[in-house]
């Protein structure tokens, strides 16, 4: 029996490349995409002598272990081991009337923001397109749902799923492929913190997914203070980049804003955060601050986070409040550094 990390990993594969010939092939695809087979075994309507011969040379996951941590409010992370040993994570969260997974795009990440635990981890590597797809099959499997009962996928969880673009995009073909897991593509967001040549190579992919900007300030000084690669990008060259996406796609853009005291939650920077979105379609989410061991900010208090989003309200920007979930098990946004709760 070869071993998995000489086996072609199934999930890597375009759905017309999946091994077989039409019907078999079909069945393949239903078995892994529709129905969440993580054995051979299960796939009781395939030869046995071809499930065995496909045993030797593909791979169905791409994890040695998974450890499970459920938070109080109903969201569970996912701490992954991967073939080479490195981790990864993700956090699945139903709500009442949809089930979401936050997914990682890499193993920790380069950006370095200073208010978040997985740029303190530093790079490790890019997540294959498998490894990413393997995020939320796992998760289905793990909540005992069908995979495409997972109807929202957020690429908010470790890494800049802009900076891993050609390994993002397979991952998304395969999410919105009708034998894949046949997601409507405005359920699926990619959130980036902002790299021009990414915002344009999506604009120019076509593929409808949603766009987070999370841009964290509105003055280059202060971004680059909590961004330390921000200098690369200046606000004027981001925003130009999404200018062109809006204009190409005329879809909504979603902001993502964390909110750090005393740093870039001031009243001004409310002000000046509204101007960058004048005559485009935007949807703000203010994220409170989740803290974490070693961090070296405080979050905005309660009364300030609903005077910053009554400013960019009166300034015309649609507002809401994120409160994050999973914050006791380390899941929230900012926390994920594959740490182990107590
Ligand atoms: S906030 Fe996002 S881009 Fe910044 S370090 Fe964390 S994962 Fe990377």
């Amino acid at each position: 029996m070869a071993l998995p990390q000489d086996q072609i990993p199934l999930l890597a594969l375009p759905i017309e490349e999946l091994p077989g010939q039409g019907y078999r092939r079909g069945q393949l695809a239903a078995w892994l995409y529709a129905k969440g087979a993580r054995q051979w075994d299960e796939m009781t309507d395939l030869p046995k002598a071809l499930r065995a011969e496909w045993a030797e040379q593909y791979r169905i996951s791409e994890f040695t272990e998974v450890a499970p941590f459920p938070s109080q409010d109903g969201s569970v992370k996912y701490l992954f081991t991967l073939l080479d040993g490195q981790k990864t994570e993700a956090v699945y969260m139903p709500y009442l009337n949809r089930k979401t997974i936050c997914i990682s795009s890499m193993v920790g990440c380069p950006a370095g923001c200073t208010f978040c635990a997985t740029g303190r981890m530093g790079f490790g590597r890019n997540l294959t397109a498998a490894e990413m797809l393997d995020q939320v099959l796992f998760a289905a499997y793990h909540q005992q749902h069908a995979p495409r009962e997972i109807r929202n996928v957020v690429l908010m969880g470790m890494g800049e799923p802009l900076l891993n673009l050609e390994n993002v995009f397979k991952a998304l073909e395969r999410m919105l492929h009708p034998e894949g897991l046949a997601m409507s593509p405005r359920r699926i967001t990619l959130s980036t913190v902002g790299i021009p040549r990414g915002i344009y190579k999506m604009a120019e992919w076509g593929l409808e997914v949603r766009l987070a900007l999370s841009l964290h300030a509105p003055d280059d000084e202060t971004r680059q203070r909590i961004i330390p690669t921000a200098h690369r990008y200046s606000i004027a060259e981001i925003m130009e980049a999404v200018r062109h996406y809006y204009a190409k796609t005329k879809r909504r853009i979603t902001l993502e804003y964390t909110l750090l005291k005393g740093v870039n939650d001031h009243d001004w920077q409310a002000r000046a955060l509204a101007q960058h979105f004048r005559g485009l379609s935007v949807h703000m989410n203010l994220i409170p601050w989740n803290p974490w061991e070693g961090a070296p900010h405080q979050g905005t208090p309660r009364a300030q986070i609903l005077k910053f989003a009554a400013i960019l309200e009166q300034q015309g920007i649609p507002t809401s409040v994120r409160w994050s979930r999973g914050r006791d098990v380390g899941a929230a946004c900012g926390q994920l550094a594959l740490k182990q709760p107590a």
